[in-house]
């Protein structure tokens, strides 16, 4: 018998099934330690920003270029950070709504190994190939 995604969700529910190979606390004070790390490398990292100058006469080319290149490797470290913070928040959602350690696409459980190494891992090993 098939059951769509909603359905199965909701019969999960109604069971409760609660997974008793993971440690939802345990994984969950990690999500949340992982977050404020990131949120206080944001906080730092807008601390020590410095305004950027371009100053054609004292500054030469290649600093230019350098001044350049950190630019967009900051951009893209914030960028990072911003992914990385919705993956927790979409995780620590998860938890909440008792989705937690199910594939998002299959709907098969999430490997305990899988979630330790990545606790915002969303899908299992087969999906997310
Ligand atoms: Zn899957």
């Amino acid at each position: 018998m098939m059951f769509c995604r909603d359905q199965r969700v909701a019969i999960r529910s109604r069971t409760m099934t609660i997974r008793k190979d993971i440690d939802l606390r345990v994984l969950k004070k990690k999500l949340l330690a992982h977050r404020q790390e990131i949120l206080d490398d944001i906080l730092s990292s807008e601390q020590s920003r410095q305004p950027v100058q371009l100053d054609q006469t004292t500054v030469g080319r290649l600093s230019r270029m350098n001044t350049l290149q950190d630019q967009a490797m900051a951009l893209e470290t914030s960028r990072r950070r911003d992914i990385e913070l919705q993956h927790i928040d979409a995780a620590l959602k998860r938890m909440t709504d008792g989705e937690y350690g199910y594939c998002q696409s299959c709907d098969e459980e999430i490997s305990r190994k899988r979630l330790q190494i990545d606790p915002t891992a969303s899908t299992c090993i087969d999906c997310a190939r």
